[in-house]
């Protein structure tokens, strides 16, 4: 097993790129410590699958390296960099028996016929396919080929990272909870390193200690479900994760301080942040109040929803629609408003990214 780091990663389908978009991804620097559980969490064509594809060895990357420790593995044969990736679409052999396909990646490799036919069971108990072990794989469900595929990533145990590709989205929903939960568990024990792909952020904060947000061929965060909630790094994030996401409000920053529509809102960082556009102001519904006095943001009520210990309620200022979450039983004005903003979790962006003390623009 190995830390695995991508230095100045960059590739582009295209034969002659010349422009930031003719790259699938665009300068990429991830360090994946040993032994975490990662997500990779982003948007459908953000790039997720190029980057598992240069990290097994299927593509070779335009430009930057792959380090496994202190090796370089960037020229490596996928066969050649112990690495067991599961596809978000089963691959399995239809004539082989359940037992056969799971025990392929250890025969493959010379494994001793008593050592596989222990993991082959052991695995096999895990992702309950022990009733269907002698029956020819043909003639399983998508579910229960999609669980073969997983099997065969989990079954090898030299490998320095398993990776999956979305590799639920075949699953039906209930089943789905099971598995990953069993990946989780399956993941405190053997401590293997795991990168687990997904578009959804469910799938990602309750897999993953620490998740790895791409958007447009570009990481935009690393962090932890809680960092990524409390410290969006981009607007990306403050609205791609969280239900609903975070409000992002046009700004305008004078002297330090952070104007919407021309009324001062209190941040954290607008004293940190230069004059000038391109701002704006992130603020979770969370972290968004009824004022109990006449100061705030005044707003309308447009609609509340009901969302169990919660209500989301969706206010308007002119076309910018702004959202809360209210604790149930709490009164919610019928027409006006104003909003309070909490100031240690009212934040600027600039250009999309949050503004720094120091250095930021
Ligand atoms: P994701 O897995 O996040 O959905 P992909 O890595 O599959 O994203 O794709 C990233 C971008 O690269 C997309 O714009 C996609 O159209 C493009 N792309 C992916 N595979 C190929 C390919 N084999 N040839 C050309 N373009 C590709
Ligand atoms: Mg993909």
């Amino acid at each position: 097993m190995a830390k695995i780091t991508l230095k100045g990663l960059r590739h582009s389908y295209k034969a002659n790129p010349s422009k930031p978009t003719d790259y699938a991804l665009q300068q990429l620097d991830v360090e994946w410590e040993d032994g975490g559980a990662y997500a990779l969490l982003g948007p459908s064509g953000c790039g997720k699958t190029t980057l598992l594809n240069i990290i097994s060895g299927l593509l070779t990357p335009s430009h930057g390296q792959i380090l496994f420790d202190a090796d370089d593995v960037t020229k490596l044969a996928p066969d050649q960099r112990h690495i067991a990736q599961v596809f978000q679409f089963p691959v399995v052999y239809d004539t082989m028996t359940v037992y056969d396909n799971l025990a392929f990646p250890l025969r493959n490799r010379g494994v001793a016929e008593a050592e596989v036919d222990k993991r082959v069971r052991e695995i096999a108990e895990m992702i309950d396919l022990t009733s269907t072990l002698d029956n020819r794989a043909s003639g399983l469900t998508a579910d229960g080929k999609q669980k073969i595929s997983l099997g065969r990533g989990l079954v090898r145990t030299d490998v320095n990272v398993i990776m999956f590709d979305e590799p639920l989205t075949v699953i039906d929903p209930h089943l789905k909870w099971q598995l990953r939960s069993k990946l989780k568990e399956l993941h405190q024990r053997v401590r293997t390193t795991m990168i687990y792909v997904t578009h959804d952020q469910t799938e990602a904060l309750t897999f993953a200690d620490k998740v790895v947000v791409m958007n447009a061929g570009q990481v935009v965060q690393i962090g932890t479900p809680v960092e990524l909630f409390e410290r969006p790094e981009h607007t990306f994030v403050g609205h791609f994760i969280g239900s609903p996401g975070m409000n992002v409000l046009p700004c305008e920053v004078k002297g330090g301080k952070a104007f919407y529509d021309g009324i001062e809102v209190d941040s954290w960082n607008a004293a940190s942040c230069k004059d000038g556009n391109g701002v704006e102001i992130g603020v979770r519904p969370e972290f968004v109040s009824f004022s109990e006095t006449d100061a705030g943001v005044p707003v309308e009520i447009a609609k509340v929803s009901d969302a169990g210990r919660f209500q989301i309620v969706d206010t308007r200022r002119g076309d910018q629609s702004i959202k809360l979450l209210v604790p149930e039983g709490v009164a919610i004005p019928e027409k006006h408003a104003n909003l309070a903003f909490k100031t240690d979790h009212t934040q600027v962006y600039r250009d999309g990214w949050l503004v720094r003390g120091g250095h930021s623009s």
